[in-house]
């Protein structure tokens, strides 16, 4: 998975899920995995700026195609707060779609 910050079309910063995610973002579920993994959009959050855009592209493992990359609920909510205007995510088909984030998911 890749996370792609954008300003003014140029790319800012690529942002990959690794295990050393910012502790900040660090989240357990109730079954005690943690979530952190899964979210590159927070690696590339903290050098966003009002305006930016990101993209969010994940691959399936196998073969390496495009899939469903769509940001979960908390990524949304930091991304709004951060000011993003716009989200771009591949989804099951590897096509691009697209959220407004400041009118909400
Ligand atoms: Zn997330």
């Amino acid at each position: 998975m890749a996370a792609i910050l954008r300003r003014k079309g140029k790319v800012v910063k690529i942002g990959e899920n690794t295990d050393k995610t910012h502790p900040r973002f660090k989240r357990q579920y109730e079954d005690g995995t943690w979530a952190s993994h899964m979210h590159a959009e927070m690696n590339v959050l903290r050098f966003a700026k009002p305006g930016d855009e990101i993209e969010v592209i994940r691959f399936t493992k196998h073969d390496h195609r495009w899939t469903m990359a769509r940001p979960c609920y908390l990524c949304m909510q930091e991304m709004k707060k951060a000011g993003i205007a716009k989200v771009r995510y591949t989804n099951w088909q590897g096509a691009w779609e697209e959220i407004d984030v400041l009118k909400g998911c």
